[in-house]
């Protein structure tokens, strides 16, 4: 069978749907949207459809069955009857009258096929596997619709309204084309993406006006990459991840995750060496602005959230005072992580009705924290960067009033292969973590909710052998 994909101008064509039941319905909704008159002609009507119907003004039912004559005049017709004898009289009857009909169960006796379709308006994909498998379908459409932003309608939108104007300006194919991919290129299109659309239209204008292409200016990514699982990667941050030239990272970005970097894209390290010498925060800053000044596309990808203990606000700052344009995506912090994997949920209702992030490193290296705010029952407590300072924190909360029992568990390299959680107390979690020789980055929670990781415990590191030893 050979199958020609098209789009069609429907709008007032008229589609007769035989069959009011759930086959139906799941035709109606795309063929209502692209404004055909719709007539419905069934003996019943499902409670879906009447749901869909409301407030459609291109749609009428007839309660009825179905005669020959009603194949007349109609431009698609939908065979979706319970009784195949008759599905299979529609198609015939129309058929002969080279009427467009699908046969809503059975494709191929039809001579239409309806697509799955991605729709990023007006930009539309339409999927067909030729009848072969709906499910192949659905598989390429779920994979399609992660890689295709969702703002992407915005972007057509724009490109639309800017057409006429552009073809204006510059006569040459070439020049507009050259006009066009460096606008998708730049950072002009990750602002229409990001929903700055005002602001990049402005910048049009001007560059039209002047007749000067909008030059690459560069930019900055601020991407959370998670705590070491590449599966908890956003679709925004991994799409970023192979758009950028050059790579800013850290310790606790994992391998896994650096692997989906664009190949050829330059990786800069500015955590800490051997020598426990970490790029000066200062000179990061400065990094990132002169590398987007240079005209690059920077992704400064941060382990966790950029802006939960991560420094974001700091890098932000500086490049909001460069004028620079930048778009932060969030990621899953090491404390959801960590405690999703360890099946330690952060609240419940039994145990615990607060919790709270808390650095066990402060600026000037000393654990001053405010611990009659933290000792309090019912309240669950996440120590980042808290190992080295695991003996005051524990004994600073039993001073200040928790129970030497209250349990605390230690989570390393949470989300990986190399997870471990350690259960304890805050009695005795100093003493544990002296004892194993742990290698960081570990999370400390502290409270009664980790009573509950026996019973809810699920991950097994196992589960990804031959991914071991990430490196942090
Ligand atoms: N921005 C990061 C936190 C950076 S501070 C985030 O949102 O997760 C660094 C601290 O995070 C580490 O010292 C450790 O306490 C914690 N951390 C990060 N990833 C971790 C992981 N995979 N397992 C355990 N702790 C982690």
């Amino acid at each position: 069978m050979n199958y020609l994909p098209l789009f069609i101008d429907t709008s007032g064509k008229k589609c007769l749907i035989v069959g009011g039941g759930k086959v139906a319905s799941r035709k109606l909704i795309p063929i209502l949207e692209s404004n055909m008159t719709v007539n419905m002609i069934s003996s019943d009507i499902a409670d879906e459809i009447l749901e869909i119907i409301k407030n459609k003004k291109n749609f009428t039912y007839e309660q009825r069955n179905f005669e020959e004559k009603d194949i007349n005049n109609q431009f698609l017709i939908i065979a979706a009857t319970n009784d195949k004898s008759i599905n299979s009289l529609i198609a015939k009857l129309a058929k002969e009258k080279n009427i467009l009909v699908n046969m809503a169960e059975d494709s191929i006796k039809g001579n239409v096929l309806i697509p799955s379709v991605v729709d990023r308006s007006p930009i539309k994909i339409a999927i067909s596997s030729g009848a072969a498998s709906p499910i192949l379908t659905r598989l390429v459409k779920t994979k399609l619709e992660t890689i295709i932003p969702y703002a992407f309608s915005k972007l057509a939108d724009v490109m639309m309204e800017y057409r006429a104007k552009v073809k204006e300006k510059y006569s040459s194919i070439k020049e507009r084309r050259n006009f066009w991919e460096t606008f998708l290129d730049g950072p002009l299109s990750e602002m229409v993406l990001s929903g700055h659309i005002e602001k990049a239209k402005k910048i049009l204008d001007k560059s039209l006006k002047e007749k000067n292409i909008p030059s690459n200016t560069g930019e900055v990514y601020l991407v959370g990459a998670g705590p070491g699982d590449p599966e908890l990667l956003s679709f925004k941050a991994l799409r970023l991840m192979q758009k950028a030239d050059v790579v800013i990272y850290d310790r606790l970005v994992s391998e896994p995750i650096m692997n989906l970097i664009r190949q050829d894209a330059e990786k800069i390290y500015v955590g800490k060496q051997r020598a426990d010498h970490a790029m000066p925060q200062e000179n990061i800053n400065q990094l990132l602005a002169r590398l987007a000044i240079e005209g690059k596309k920077v992704l400064r990808l941060k382990g966790g959230d950029p802006f939960i203990f991560g420094r974001g606000g700091e890098e932000i700052e500086s490049l909001i005072n460069d004028d620079i344009p930048f778009q932060i995506v969030p990621g899953i912090t090491a404390a959801s992580g960590c405690a999703s994997y360890a099946g330690i949920p952060l609240t419940h209702r039994d145990y615990s009705q607060a919790c709270i992030f808390v650095t066990g490193h402060l600026r000037d290296g000393t654990v001053n924290l405010n611990w009659k705010m933290l000792a309090h029952e019912k309240q669950t407590l996440v120590f980042y960067m808290g190992m080295h300072g695991s003996k005051v924190i524990c004994e600073e909360l039993i001073k200040h009033g928790l129970k030497a029992t209250t349990p605390a568990a230690l989570i390393v390299k949470g989300t990986t292969a190399d997870q471990e959680v350690i259960i304890g107390d805050l009695s005795n979690m100093p003493k544990i973590i002296l004892e194993n020789k742990i290698i960081p980055p570990t999370l400390l929670i502290i409270g009664d909710v980790v009573k509950l990781h026996n019973k809810l415990k699920w991950f097994e590191p196992m589960m990804m052998q031959g991914k071991k030893n990430i490196r942090f």
